[in-house]
């Protein structure tokens, strides 16, 4: 019986390799050259090790920039070029906080929120009011709020198991928090980090200013337990905060665009993209040093297992996801101008972790041709293909109807280091990043192969 057994199941398997379709088998090429291919893991290193805190503006934005235009240029692309757009920018040079004790001062663990700006004179000093959140803060008065830095305190919600959900659920103070406080009269904002991690990193991030601007800086998690307790301890002590920061009014930044050209339809363009700016107290690896990576790794995938795609296929780099977004903006700018056609764009920014699935952003009929090829990919990992969001950076291409898709990974660690010192290459693994890079070629291959 066992022997018959062992007949039967193995017995048919050559009869199953042999019924791979056309699609099965070159998607098992790119996986088989993925997972032995290093190429985007030692980019990424590059990238987090000479380039850290590559935001908008900075020396390394442009490092890095110029280290990936070479790397398409050795790998033999059609086209690569730095598309040139002018921005302003921010820069960030020093943040202090400190809690102003009789018995010992404290030091915070604090980095300014983007674009802050500096505080006046030797610091800021002033008595410091903790609201749970921007509800709280509607509900006092500004005789209250006068001249005071306004601490936001609320955590985010650790039970929400999607964790962009719970940077979602606490996203609030840091965004809107600054630009309240400011017109109720504050002085300038302490915010909790926005993070699902207790711990010592301070985790950065945008604030939207209205009219009037203050300094604003993040407190990592553990300092603002310091901090409430400081003020539950004395109501009345006080903090100084230190910002050195400076608005660029204009600058000359660079989307990087690189590009294999389509046998058939060489003026389609399939999109696949990540953003190359990281913000200033970062190393940028899974945020979104690893968008980049993948991406180029697409292009090389293509070319070496000399796939004919019939569209071209554009890899890019964007500038400026982090800040103002106006390296997405100048993309569509660029393309609306010069009348390229855009057939389809899938941003990779939800790190790069290990592989869950695709969000879709199109109509009805698309959606159903790309969720048709979830079976292809289930065998590496893709669980889902649903409709939802993409990326920040095609974000504006929809106001030109162009179908847009999100790659996403398991998020329960991303959060823990989004936005700090924390995001380092330390914390990607190889392995999760090549099955990304893999995921992202076969689904372009289907799209390209099978049209939308
Ligand atoms: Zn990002």
């Amino acid at each position: 019986m066992k022997s018959l057994f062992f007949l039967i199941v193995f017995g048919s398997l050559p009869l199953a390799i042999f019924s791979q379709s056309p699609d099965e088998t070159v998607i098992g090429e790119i996986f088989d050259n993925v997972l032995l291919s290093d190429k985007a893991y030692r980019n990424l290193e590059y990238l987090c090790e000479y380039t850290p805190g590559r935001l908008l503006g900075s020396e390394e934005s442009v490092t890095a920039l110029e280290y990936m235009k070479s790397y398409f240029e050795e790998m033999g692309v059609d086209t690569v070029f730095l598309q040139e757009f002018k921005t302003p920018a921010w820069r960030c040079n020093n943040t202090a906080v400190t809690i102003l004790s009789g018995e010992g001062d404290i030091i915070l663990r604090a980095d300014a929120l983007g674009p802050s700006p500096s505080t006046p004179g030797e610091g800021l000093v002033a008595r410091v009011v903790e609201v749970q959140g921007l509800e709280e803060l509607k509900t006092l008065d500004s005789d209250t709020i006068a001249g005071k830095i306004v601490f936001f305190n609320k955590p985010v919600n650790l039970k929400l198991v999607n964790t962009f959900q719970c940077y979602g659920s606490a996203i609030d103070q840091r965004y809107h928090g600054p630009a309240l406080a400011a017109e109720m009269g504050a002085a300038g904002v302490l915010v909790r980090s926005v993070t699902t991690k207790h711990d010592t990193f301070p985790h950065t991030g945008s604030t939207g200013f209205e009219d009037r601007k203050i300094p604003c800086a993040a407190i990592s998690t553990v300092d603002a337990d310091i901090l409430s307790d400081a003020l539950k301890a004395d109501n009345n002590m006080q903090v100084k905060m230190v910002i050195d920061a400076e608005d660029l009014l204009e600058i000359t930044s660079f989307n990087l665009i690189a590009d294999i050209r389509g046998s058939v339809y060489p003026d389609e363009y399939i999109v696949v993209g990540g953003h190359i700016d990281a913000w200033f107290n970062s190393p940028g690896a899974h945020d979104d040093g690893i968008g980049c990576v993948q991406s180029a790794d697409v292009l090389r995938i293509f070319k070496e297992l000399g796939l004919d795609n019939k569209r071209t296929i554009r890899a890019i780099m964007f500038m400026d996801e982090e800040l103002y977004q106006s390296g997405g903006n100048a993309y569509t700018d660029y393309t609306e101008t010069n009348g390229i056609k855009n057939y389809l764009a899938l941003e990779a920014d939800a790190g790069g972790f290990t592989p869950e699935g695709f969000t879709v952003d199109a109509t009805d009929s698309i959606y159903d041709k790309i969720a048709g090829h979830k079976d292809l990919l289930k065998p590496y990992g893709i669980h889902y293909i649903r409709k939802g969001g993409s990326g920040v950076d095609i974000g504006p291409l929809k106001n030109f109807g162009v179908p847009l898709m999100g790659y996403r990974t398991d998020s329960q660690r991303y959060m823990d280091i989004h936005h700090s010192a924390n995001d380092s290459f330390d914390k990607v693994h190889p392995r999760e990043l090549q099955l990304g890079s893999g995921c992202l070629a076969a689904m372009i291959y289907l799209i390209d192969t099978h049209g939308l």
